[in-house]
C-alpha cells in the first residue's frame, strides 16, 4: 500500500440535539484500506455521525480514534490535517481555479521538503513545486482528470466535480476519505468510473467511509456494511450479510 492505512475508531458515540436523540452508543470500527458503507432509513444519524468524524460537531458521549490518534473534540481543521478527507453531496469546488490547480491546492500545507532537494543542493522550493505538479499529473491521470487539467473546476459537469472533489482529499494526503451520497446524480457510467477509482484507493490503502442510499453500489463496492437506524447500530457484516439480515431486510431494505 502506498497510504499508511488508518483504522477509524468509533465508539460509544452519543450526540443529542435539544431533546431528541440522533446517535445513541454508536460504535464500530472502519478498517484501514477497506470500503466502510454506512447504510439506515432517513433520520437514523449518518450524516450527524460524518459531522462528528469530521469535527463539524462535538460528541456528547464516547470516542473518535483515527489510527492511535483521539480525534473527537478537535476542530474540523484540525481533524483535516489529521488526513481527514470529505466529499459532499453537492460537491464543493473552488471557483476561478483549474482542475490541476484545483488538486494542487489540495497539497498546500504539506511540502515535505525532500532530503534529495539538499543533497543536490537545488533550491528546495523548485523541488517541492517540480515533485508537487509530479504527483498532481499522477493523481489526475488516476482519476482520468487529465484532459480536463487546464479546465475551470467550476464549469465541470457533476460527475466529473466529485471526481476532482476525491482527487483533492487524496492530493492532501488522506489517510480516511469520508464520502457522502458519491453516486447521487450521476448516470451508470459516471458511477462505474467513481467505482473503479475508489477501488483503486482502496487498494493503495486509504480507509474509504460512504453514506449511501444506493445498496446496488453498496453490494458493488463495500467490504463491510453497518446499518444504522433510530441512532444506534442495528447490524454490521458484509454486503451480502446485511442484504438477507433479517432485521435489516424489514427496518431498511423492505422500506
Ligand atoms: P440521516 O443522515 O441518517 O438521514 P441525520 O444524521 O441527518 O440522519 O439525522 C439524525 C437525527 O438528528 C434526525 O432526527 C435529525 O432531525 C437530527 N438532526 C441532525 N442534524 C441536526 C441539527 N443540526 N439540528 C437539529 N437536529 C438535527
Amino acid at each position: 500500500p502506498e497510504v499508511e492505512g488508518r483504522a477509524l475508531r468509533i465508539s460509544k458515540v452519543g450526540k443529542s440535539f435539544g431533546g431528541n436523540r440522533a446517535l445513541d452508543g454508536v460504535g464500530f470500527v472502519a478498517e484501514a484500506g477497506r470500503i466502510t458503507a454506512l447504510v439506515g432509513p432517513n433520520g437514523s444519524g449518518k450524516t450527524t455521525l460524518m459531522n462528528l468524524v469530521s469535527g463539524y460537531y462535538r460528541a456528547d458521549q464516547g470516542t473518535i480514534e483515527l489510527g492511535d490518534r483521539p480525534i473527537s473534540g478537535l476542530p474540523a481543521y484540525r481533524v483535516a490535517r489529521c488526513g481527514v478527507g470529505r466529499t459532499f453531496q453537492t460537491p464543493m469546488v473552488p471557483h476561478g481555479l483549474t482542475v490541476a490547480e484545483t488538486i494542487t491546492t489540495g497539497r498546500l500545507g504539506s511540502h515535505p521538503v525532500p532530503m534529495i532537494a539538499s543533497a543536490l543542493r537545488l533550491p528546495a522550493h523548485w523541488r517541492a513545486l517540480a515533485e508537487e505538479a509530479e504527483s498532481g499529473r499522477r493523481i489526475m491521470g488516476a482519476l482520468g482528470l487529465s484532459h480536463l487539467a487546464g479546465v475551470p473546476a467550476a464549469d465541470l459537469a457533476l460527475g466529473t466535480r466529485r471526481m476532482l472533489e476525491l482527487g483533492r482529499a487524496v492530493a492532501g494526503g488522506s489517510a480516511l476519505i469520508l464520502l457522502d451520497e458519491v453516486a447521487s446524480g450521476l448516470d451508470e457510467s459516471d458511477i462505474q468510473d467513481l467505482v473503479a477509482v475508489l477501488g483503486k484507493l482502496r487498494d493503495a490503502g486509504v480507509t474509504i467511509v460512504l453514506v449511501e442510499h444506493n445498496f446496488a453500489l453498496v453490494r458493488a463496492i463495500a467490504d463491510h456494511v453497518v446499518v444504522l437506524a433510530e441512532g444506534r447500530v442495528l447490524a454490521e457484516g458484509d454486503p451480502e450479510e446485511i442484504a438477507t439480515h433479517p432485521d435489516v431486510v424489514s427496518t431498511y431494505l423492505g422500506a
